[in-house]
């Protein structure tokens, strides 16, 4: 099974991202590790999958909003390596709906989907409502929303490579459930500096991931969340759509649009020293755009 994981990933490139200021920016394309299991989520659920087969299960659960990356990742790999798959999806009224993207390409790949209220999305993590699944749906194997738990961090920590902890100063990635900032805190060399931009508004990512490690040299900023998850403007998008001209390198408006427009601002500001080498970690997330 492990071979049989990592044979289906692609070489994984890095890039030059050309810029006006005396830094080093190069950015590594994991979402073009794998066609469906794209980005980080390929890294999350290589473990899980791997356990899940181990343990004898024959189907994969998880949790995700209607357009979760990790939702389509899940389902896509849950089929290549023989699971059936469970989606628990958030939104009571998308159950009568025409599926998006994200919910059409899940369930192509034989996901079941079940749609739940807010209210009970929000226990995802509670006892009860976990028991109440395993009664529902028995012999499932059960990945949190967003893929992260101790097995995903296992895989988020082979993102960075021996040669990047000695090749880059800096390390940026985008957070959404804390999951890939915290394998690279952990992977990370104790001279680098992990820098994550939040996809979310507010602090309670940092207490996340300092519950996750003891290391210091990171941090998480949600200045650039742009209101909050899957909150958009005018700007961010002609930023992305600039960039993707500029760099030919594609964004998502969820994740990367937003860490790279931070990374850009922070630039012109003069946070990062002269001569940092600083890596930009592509996470994916491109699949809801290829419809
Ligand atoms: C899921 C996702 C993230 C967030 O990863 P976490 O491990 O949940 O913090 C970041 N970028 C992209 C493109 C994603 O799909």
């Amino acid at each position: 099974m492990q071979t049989c994981f990592d044979n289906i990933a692609q070489d994984v490139i890095y890039q030059k991202i050309r810029t006006e200021y005396p830094v080093q920016l190069t950015i590594k394309r994991l979402d073009l590790i794998h066609p469906q299991i794209s980005g980080n989520k390929f890294y999350k659920l290589k473990y899980n999958l791997m356990e899940a087969q181990r343990l004898g299960y024959k189907t994969v659960l998880s949790f995700g909003g209607a357009y979760s990356n990790h939702i389509a990742a899940t389902a896509y790999a849950a089929q290549y390596f023989g699971f059936q798959s469970i989606g628990i999806i958030r939104g009571e009224e998308l159950a009568h709906r025409p599926l998006n993207a994200t919910l059409s390409t899940a369930q192509q790949h034989a996901m079941q989907l079940h749609f739940v209220s807010r209210e009970n999305y929000k226990k995802k993590q509670d006892i009860e409502f976990l028991t109440q699944l395993q009664r529902q749906f028995p012999n499932s194997y059960i990945i949190p929303e967003g893929g992260s738990n101790d097995l995903a961090i296992q895989g988020t920590r082979e993102i960075l490579s021996p040669t990047d902890q000695l090749n880059y100063d800096i390390i940026c990635c985008a957070v959404g459930t804390g999951g890939t900032i915290t394998g690279l805190i952990e992977a990370c060399h104790n001279k680098q500096y992990i820098l994550g931009f939040s996809a979310l508004k507010g602090n309670f990512l940092t207490d996340i991931v300092q519950g996750y490690t003891s290391k210091t040299n990171w941090s998480i900023r949600d200045d650039y969340c742009f209101g909050g998850y899957a909150k958009t403007s005018a700007e961010l998008l002609s930023f992305i759509e600039q960039f993707e001209q500029e760099q030919k390198i594609p964004l998502d408006p969820i994740y990367t649009g937003k860490m790279l427009y931070g990374i850009f601002d922070l630039l012109k500001q003069g946070y990062f020293a002269a001569n940092k080498r600083i890596l930009v970690i592509h996470s994916g997330g491109l699949q809801g755009r290829r419809h």
